[in-house]
């Protein structure tokens, strides 16, 4: 394995020396090799959803001589990377399970799992399925880097109800692997589809955190681009990483449906490492239902 280069100053990774275990031992946007760990649960939707593992109540009746009795969770780790700070679940999921994750996002079947475990969930849905509107702000952010007529592809986009420049695109074509129907003007396209075109704007918006590898998403998504495109990447700065600051994976006890949280450092490393120029990045503060919500929002275009 070949340690990190430096070019100009900055290290480089290459991306094709990134193991794939089941279990990371290396930073997913910059190579290191330096982690710092904690102990934490994988949350129970999560592991019932992807594993079939459901949490259990260890009694006596189960005849252990060397286990005590209690709440048995799915156990995992945190993992913080010492050079770049990007904070990450050590369990990394295959395409089945990402499959098994994501299928029918927030539909009937996961929607009742995760009011089981998780009550209250059903109505929380529905105020994020109902949405919060910052689209002007990702526009007026991007609109400096675009050109128009503009075409679209929403790599992740759902429905396509959030994406940006949705009603001023000749072509707004819509990747996802939760196969939900899309909005009027918007077309689903397979991944053979989107690599035949090049997008002047291809958005990658709350996807990333959720990927076991996302390099391998952003070399893909390097398909459907050429010089002149703009790939706008939106992932969230979490709460615990603004409150907890460093040291912060010592406080990130249990993981969810986001598996990567990101910081700028991360962010900038591995968008350099994937071939990319970061033209712009900047941290979106928005107010949602009381509470502070932060994005990163980067636009990047190919080196
Ligand atoms: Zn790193």
């Amino acid at each position: 394995m070949a340690n990190p280069i430096t070019v100009s100053g900055k290290s480089t990774f290459d991306f094709s020396e990134l193991g794939r275990e089941r279990i990371a031992t290396q930073c997913l946007c910059c190579g290191g090799r330096n982690l710092k760990s904690t102990p934490a649960v994988l949350m129970p939707f999560v592991s019932h959803r992807v594993f079939g593992w459901e949490p259990v109540i260890i009694d006596e009746s189960w005849g252990l001589q060397t286990v005590k009795t209690g709440n048995a969770y799915s156990i995992c780790k945190s993992l913080a990377c010492s050079d770049c700070d990007f904070l990450f679940l050590d369990i990394r999921f295959s395409p089945s399970e990402m499959e098994k994750l994501y299928q029918d996002y927030r539909g009937d079947d996961y929607t009742s799992l995760r009011e089981l475990y998780e009550p209250g969930y059903a109505l929380r849905n529905e105020n994020l399925n109902a949405g919060i509107d910052y689209m002007g702000q990702v526009e007026s952010f991007l609109e400096p880097y675009l050109t128009f007529p503009l075409t679209v592809l929403d790599w992740g986009g759902d429905t396509g109800k959030n994406t940006p420049f949705k009603g001023r695109s000749d072509v707004f074509d819509i990747y996802d692997i939760s196969s939900k129907p899309v909005i009027d003007g918007a077309r689903i396209v397979s991944k053979e589809v989107a690599f035949s075109n090049q997008y002047k704007l291809i958005v990658c918006s709350n996807v990333l955190e959720h990927v076991s590898y996302p390099s391998d998403m952003i070399f893909e998504i390097k398909n459907a681009m050429d010089k002149g495109s703009i790939l706008y990447i939106e992932v969230p700065l979490e709460n615990v990483q603004i409150n907890a600051g460093p040291d912060s994976y010592l406080k990130k006890k249990h993981w969810h449906e986001h598996i990567n949280f990101f910081t700028e450092t991360s962010l900038r490393r591995l968008a350099m490492n994937a071939g990319l120029e970061v033209v712009e990045l900047r941290e979106l503060v928005l107010q949602f239902a009381g509470k502070t919500l932060v994005m990163f929002q980067m636009a990047c275009r190919l080196q």
